[in-house]
């Protein structure tokens, strides 16, 4: 009997953990991949969907092109997660895995900060992306604030970027009146990367845009189109982009693997307290920002970890909490940032670029991964 691999999400995580058991055993594999989505999205793309560059259509992956060996997607919910008998019911079955890897990744709670279902924009998600896209043609200048609602977050240069793509957006449109302000929590845009940080406060320096530090929106008020700070504060605003608060899954929170918020792992094999149950991504505390790169990069080695468990072989060397991503300073200009937050005392993310080679990596970024994940023939 081959082993029953079920994977949750099919994310940054759940792709390259699926398409990594299938390069090794092929159709010897016995893996079942589920999420209740029609396709992958690249959070990166949310920009071209907000800035009206690209549809949905355009930048989304879908599941069915799913071609690879011993890999069965299923479309379906997942309604419950039972880690000692690693059981999960979905709306469409129940699977009993040998082993299961959860990848849900992060789920945003809207509600949290009083105000913002009611007045506030965002782009983290796909739908809000796209409801911006209608927004943003219709404002006619002020102020536009993008405020950090809480802690953890997802890709946290994205904030800083969105206005840096906004500035450009609203420029091109021949508007004039418009001030961008990002409210943060910390005290740079990107506590890990000085040099990184440096390079985007420069840039919002040439463009009239301002950081505002150490900082944080508690809620909004749309009738006088007002945000409240943490410190008692208020920032007046015509157009509010949030990005939400995060939280784990509803599923994830019912099953007794979430403490503290999210899924606690052994933190270089990604192992959670449950035999034989893996959790990767987002949907962790392993200690690494929640991004995309870093999920795939634990992914990779839970792969080895369950190719060694399969093959009695040796056990591979630990998760490094390392990622490279890039970061959109303007005029088709790209850096990287190659992070580090377990090599050394404290986390690095040094800059390189921007260059041509940086911005050609970025572009390359979405392809590389669909060819990995995906198989078969582009389309
Ligand atoms: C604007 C923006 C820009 C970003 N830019 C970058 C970037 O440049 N580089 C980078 O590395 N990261 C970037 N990110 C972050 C990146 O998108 C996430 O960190 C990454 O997707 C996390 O991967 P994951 O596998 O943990 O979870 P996800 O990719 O979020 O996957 C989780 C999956 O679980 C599924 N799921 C959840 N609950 C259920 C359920 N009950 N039933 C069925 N399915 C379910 C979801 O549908 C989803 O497909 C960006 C994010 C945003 C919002």
């Amino acid at each position: 009997m081959p082993t029953k691999i079920v994977v949750l999400g099919a994310g940054f995580g759940g792709l390259e953990l699926s398409g990594r058991l299938s390069d090794t055993f092929g159709t010897d594999a016995d893996i079942t991949l589920i999420d209740r989505n029609e396709g992958f999205v690249f959070g990166f793309h949310k920009f071209e969907l907000m800035l009206g560059r690209a549809t949905l259509e355009d930048v989304r992956l879908d599941y069915r092109d799913i071609m690879k060996p011993g890999v069965r997607f299923r479309r379906e919910v997942i309604a419950s997660i039972d880690p000692v008998s690693r059981r999960v019911v979905t709306d469409g079955g129940t699977y009993d895995a040998d082993i299961l890897v959860i990848g849900l990744g992060a789920e945003y709670d809207f509600a949290a900060t009083p105000g913002f279902v009611q007045g506030g924009s965002e782009f983290y998600s796909v739908d809000g992306a796209l409801r911006l896209r209608d927004v943003l043609p219709q404002f006619k200048g002020g102020q536009v604030v993008i405020a950090i609602l809480g802690e953890p977050f997802k890709c946290p240069p994205a904030p800083c970027e969105a206005a840096i793509l906004l500035d450009e957006y609203f420029t091109q449109r021949s508007l004039a009146n418009f001030q961008i302000s990002v409210v943060s929590p910390w005290g740079r845009p990107i506590p890990p990367s000085p040099d990184g940080s440096k390079t985007i406060l420069a840039r919002f320096a040439e463009r009239g845009i301002s950081f505002v530090k150490e900082q944080m929106v508690v809620g909004i008020d749309p009738s006088t189109r007002t945000a409240r700070l943490r410190d008692g504060g208020t920032l007046p605003y015509d157009l509010f982009l949030g990005i939400p608060r995060h939280r784990v899954p509803d599923v994830v929170a019912a099953s007794g693997l979430a403490e503290g918020g999210w899924i606690p792992v052994e933190r270089g094999t990604l192992r959670t307290r449950f035999p034989n149950v893996f959790a990767v991504g987002d949907v962790t505390s392993v200690g690494t920002p929640k991004a995309g790169v870093f999920a795939e990069n634990a992914a990779a080695v839970v792969a080895q970890e369950i190719i060694a468990q399969m093959r009695g072989s040796e056990a591979p060397r630990p998760y490094g909490g390392t990622g490279t991503c890039y970061v959109e300073l303007g005029e088709g200009r790209v850096a990287r940032l190659d992070a580090d937050f377990f090599g050394g005392p404290t986390p690095v993310a040094p800059l390189t670029g921007p260059n041509p080679s940086t911005a050609q990596e970025k572009r390359d970024f979405s392809a590389v991964r669909r060819a990995r994940w995906f198989g078969g023939e582009p389309r």
